[in-house]
């Protein structure tokens, strides 16, 4: 049964706040030399393959899940994740995985949103071995954990998870883009960073590409979806007019009116930026509501 493993904890909540320090994911780099509150540091993944066991730990670390597109859902059913096995044999690499199913150690699930971009969740628990099928049943969720496998609440776990894969790993991708900035303000703490939708996801189009989102930190992201602002297709950011005129304090002038008709920082790489197309039918959004 579970017993305590204090550097597992350590590790596991070491990389869940290198991942918020970021903006919701972590590299490559990071997971190679992960610091730890005792001042040493430790690796979280493996060189070449997608399964980390450590030598001395008694069951796996972390294992790696590439989706093949921007959705998640073939990988889950009734709220649980499947993990296949390692190729090869049954026993090899799929060990220790087993053992994590046996003692109940969490482990991280590593989803890689881009080259060397990994968006975390931990703690993830093995819930289920298939033989037959040769893959594991990992629980993303301490709620889903425990539940039979034909819990009617496995229904309402499956549209949780699902939701939550994506946000996640639309947030990932777009704060990585942007390297952890504000496209407004350029503010570099990822705890303060959103990935806002140009269309927004309710809609058929609304796309989790990152060329139709935006890091924004909180406040321009919701002054964003408010149409308080605007970005026009040139990548230049609009004020509202009335908002403009107002006199407050220094968040109103420095935060909000000094930013109108600045340029607006977008991603390196040309395919991440916003698509002009899509901020051209937003911005006609802002400029009937605007004053
Ligand atoms: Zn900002």
């Amino acid at each position: 049964m579970s017993t305590a493993e204090p550097l597992r904890e350590l590790i596991i909540s070491s990389v869940m706040d290198r991942a918020s320090r970021n903006g919701g994911f972590v590299t490559r780099a990071d997971l190679s030399w992960v610091s730890l509150p005792t001042g040493d540091g430790r690796r979280v993944i493996d060189a070449a393959r997608g399964i980390w066991n450590p030598r001395d730990m008694d069951a796996t670390l972390s294992v790696v899940s590439s989706p093949t597109g921007p959705y998640a859902d073939r990988e889950v059913e009734g709220g649980l994740f499947h993990y296949s096995y390692r190729e090869g044999s049954t026993n090899g690499d799929n060990l220790k995985l087993r053992r994590a199913y046996e003692l109940g150690r969490p482990i991280i699930l590593l989803r890689k949103v881009r080259d060397g971009v990994y968006v975390p969740y931990a703690p993830v628990f093995v819930v289920g071995d298939l033989l037959e099928k040769r893959e594991f049943l990992l629980a993303l969720d301490e709620s889903v954990r425990f539940l039979s496998v034909d819990a009617p609440e496995r229904r309402y776990a499956e549209r949780l998870v699902k939701q939550r894969l994506h946000q996640a790993e639309f947030r990932g991708r777009v704060i990585a883009a942007y390297e952890t900035r504000c496209a407004i303000c350029r503010l570099r703490h990822g705890e303060l960073l959103d990935a806002a939708h140009i269309t927004p996801d309710r809609e058929d189009d609304g796309l989790p590409a990152v060329s139709n989102g935006l890091s924004l930190c909180k406040i321009h992201h919701a002054a964003f979806d408010m149409n308080m602002l605007g970005i026009s297709p040139a990548y230049v950011v609009h004020v509202d007019r009335q908002l403009l005129e107002e006199v407050d304090g220094p968040m109103l002038l420095h935060g909000l009116q000094e930013m109108h008709g600045t340029a607006l920082t977008v991603p390196p790489r040309r395919g991440d930026r916003p698509d002009p197309a899509r901020l051209e039918r937003r911005f006609a959004d802002f400029l009937t509501r605007a004053s």
